[in-house]
């Protein structure tokens, strides 16, 4: 299908990506500069440009008129360039060390030009191959808790927010969440991929009155809460790390909404490790989920305490309350993000990616049902219970139980 793309709007060539590189005076452009394509995303174009001299480089993200992943049937705004290059900004403000550099953006032709991050590796991966990113959960509990406040109606005055919350609009990409995480998983008439194996448990979502009604409720909320800025995808494909570093990378999804939704997806995303690992392994995933939630609770409780605008923010049982629905919608979100990507049309490298079809077809049979029994109970559970029902639904020795 032919698109028609917006006028002013070209295709990068790794040629034209080093000219620009030059016209920004980026990489001693003196120099004769490489070119790689390198994006696995689904929806853009990478171009890493590199000094060989100096083995320095920057990073040119492109976004294109549709979805790769989707055919490009399904048009896409390129508008998501400018929120994600904004969206960068505006998290590197709260968080420096966290969040890479925007050199350069330009909304017409959908380009961001932004820090070289080569030397860290996607999380996804890493903690595929076993690495142990100490900090890593820690930095993102710290992303999540100051973006959430800064972004707030605790924080910001109330024009301000809504403006804020006007120029972050997002309506294209967030129907990508509403019908690929929120719908199309839970209906039996909009099957998703998976294998045959699963339909037997698939089948079981589906005729799960209970459950349906709360994903609805969960939808709801991702629809039609405005609470702070949110990243939108922040899974560990989003996300850059090494032993002592974190970046937070590629947030086009950005909008308002309920902050539980970026806490529930990167949870979800630790989950699929905590089901795919042997005991031990799984036991280090279990600490940065007990770390994350801990830093994300204290970083947000000190802001809260310290700068926090509202004449409530006193009152006793405020901050509790609120803490509390943050927790009950990130266990509800984790829940849909682990079904959606075992029988819907995104799936995980951490569970595709085990090559054994019973162990695989196991693991995945354990995501859907810790994910349908979070959303169900989420209301009263806390990490430790979660941990509890990863270990129940894949340790052998507690299947008794
Ligand atoms: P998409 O939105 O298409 O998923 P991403 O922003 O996730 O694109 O980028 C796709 C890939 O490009 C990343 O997985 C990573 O390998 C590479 N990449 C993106 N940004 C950077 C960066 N700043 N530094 C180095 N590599 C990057
Ligand atoms: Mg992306």
């Amino acid at each position: 299908m032919t698109m028609t793309q917006p006028s002013n709007f070209k295709l990068l060539t790794n040629e034209t990506a080093i000219d620009l590189t030059k016209k920004l005076g980026l990489l001693h452009s003196d120099d004769s500069l490489l070119c790689n394509e390198i994006g696995d995303g689904n929806l853009n174009y990478v171009f890493h440009v590199t000094n060989p001299v100096t083995n320095k480089g920057v990073i040119i993200k492109q976004a294109v008129p549709y979805a790769k992943v989707l055919g490009e049937s399904w048009p896409l705004t390129l508008k998501r360039s400018a929120i994600e290059a904004n969206a960068l900004i505006q998290f590197r403000s709260y968080c420096p060390e966290l969040v890479p550099q925007v050199y350069y953006s330009d909304e017409q032709l959908a380009i961001t030009v932004m820090e070289d991050l080569s030397h860290l590796k996607i999380a996804r991966t890493g903690l595929i191959e076993g690495d142990h990113f100490p900090l890593l959960s820690k930095h993102i509990g710290e992303f999540v808790a100051k973006t959430a406040f800064y972004t707030s109606d605790f924080h910001l005055e109330p024009a301000a927010k809504k403006e804020v919350a006007r120029n972050f609009t997002n309506p294209e990409l967030c129907k990508i969440t509403e019908v690929f995480i929120f719908t199309d998983p839970f209906l039996e008439e909009h099957p998703g991929e998976f294998e045959l194996e699963l339909l037997e448990a698939a089948k079981s979502i589906w005729k799960d009155a209970d459950l349906i009604l709360e994903v609805a409720k969960l939808k709801q909320s991702f629809e039609s809460e405005q609470e702070a800025l949110l990243h939108g995808d922040l899974h560990t494909g989003s996300i850059f790390a090494s032993d002592t570093e974190t970046k937070v990378i590629d947030p086009e999804f950005a909008f308002y909404g309920p902050v539980g939704f970026d806490l529930g997806q990167y949870m979800a995303n630790l989950l699929f490790q905590a089901v795919t690992r042997e005991a031990t392994g799984k036991e280090e995933i279990f600490t940065h989920l007990q770390e994350f939630w801990n830093t994300f609770e204290e970083t947000y409780t000190n802001l809260w305490n310290s700068e926090n605008k509202s004449p409530y923010s006193k009152i006793e049982g405020y901050l509790p309350y609120v803490l509390n629905k943050f927790k009950g919608d990130a266990y509800g979100f984790a829940g849909c993000e682990l079904i959606r990507r075992t029988i819907g049309l995104s799936h995980v490298a951490d569970l595709n990616g085990i090559e054994n079809k019973k162990t695989r077809i196991t693991a995945k049979t354990a995501t859907l049902k810790i994910g349908a029994h979070i959303i169900k109970n989420r209301k009263e559970l806390n990490i430790p219970a979660v941990i509890e029902a990863v270990k129940q639904y894949t340790l052998p020795s507690y299947s008794a139980l």
